[in-house]
């Protein structure tokens, strides 16, 4: 594969608490303003603290959940009285680092997020952004304290909902496990060693490193898979199985269990290999998400470099 040279990367943003009760997002957008980084070397950086109202009453939203906002669609609506207060702030948000789509939006942006699932520090991405993959890549090997994984979702850009597809480039950094509304140190170096290894990576971009291109492993999710539930409430019925807990992405196969009941029956997956990812995510019980499956791919890309004019 040829080399593809990218214009200069020199504007960022860092969000956090885009959901309002994920602390290292919160602490680390909070400590950049606080210090005042809005500069290393050649890249600019903004901070931002994306959902401020959630974030003072320490939920993950106040109206609805911001991060589902940033559609084309929903970023175009039209603000009437009874527009919620997070797609008022996602259309503030898209006008301050897009517009989506647009010349003028940000180089990059890489949003923060925590889970209660167990899944280490993983980048989630939309297609195939071939900046974000060599970004991983440099993350993934500099990284050892855990393991280092990529989540691609296979949306097209205009339906992508969340807030790193404002940016030119972007993707969100999930790390876990951490529960909602508290703050681990572990967690928080991990987050703020990612945020620093990206920065270094638009740096050296910047000042004219090729970076060689590859391979990368990514998981892309196939389905979801909803709590068995009580046909006449709707409640659920089971927990996740003590031996899917605490097991993400590690490889489920036909029989596995995956749920115990309440009155002690093993629910078994079915159907095909997959890897489970967001096992428990406290968020996803109101979106009647127990954990996510996913399909492991490689992903190829090209060298990259800066455009000289
Ligand atoms: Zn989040």
């Amino acid at each position: 594969m040829e080399c593809v040279s990218f214009s200069p990367l020199s504007r960022v943003a860092i969000c956090g608490g885009t959901h309002g009760n994920e602390m290292s997002g919160v602490y680390m957008a909070r400590e950049m303003q606080k210090q005042k980084v809005e500069k290393a070397g050649s890249v600019f950086i903004t901070t931002v603290l994306a959902n401020p109202r959630a974030v003072d009453a320490c939920k993950r939203y106040t109206d609805t959940d911001l991060n589902r906002c940033f559609t084309d669609a929903l970023l175009s609506s039209p603000i009437t009285d009874s527009t919620s207060y997070e797609l008022r702030r996602a259309q503030e948000l898209n006008a301050q680092l897009g517009p989506k789509g647009s010349e003028e939006a940000v180089d990059l942006i890489c949003d923060l997020h925590n889970t209660t699932a167990n899944m280490g520090l993983c980048l989630i991405f939309y297609s195939l952004d071939w900046i974000t993959m060599h970004i991983y890549k440099y993350i993934q090997s500099k990284i050892t304290s855990a393991p280092v994984r990529a989540i691609q979702l296979d949306i097209p850009i205009s339906e992508a909902y969340s807030l790193e597809s404002v940016g030119k480039h972007g993707f969100a950094i999930e790390v876990g496990p951490q529960p909602g509304g508290v703050l681990r140190a572990d967690i928080f170096n991990m987050v703020k060693e990612a945020v620093d290894l990206t920065i270094e990576w638009l740096q050296l971009f910047n000042s004219g490193s090729t970076f060689e291109g590859g391979e990368v492993e990514a998981y892309t999710l196939t389905k979801s898979v909803d709590y068995p539930r009580d046909p006449m409430t709707n409640e659920i019925t089971a927990a996740i199985h003590p031996k899917l807990q605490d097991n993400d992405f590690k490889l489920l196969q036909p029989g596995d269990p995956i749920f115990l009941s309440f009155s002690g029956k093993t629910v078994k997956h079915e159907g095909e290999e997959l890897y489970p990812f967001f096992v428990n995510e406290c968020a996803y019980y109101e979106k009647k998400i127990a954990f996510h499956l996913a399909r492991k791919i490689t992903l190829t890309f090209p060298s990259v470099s800066v455009k000289k004019d």
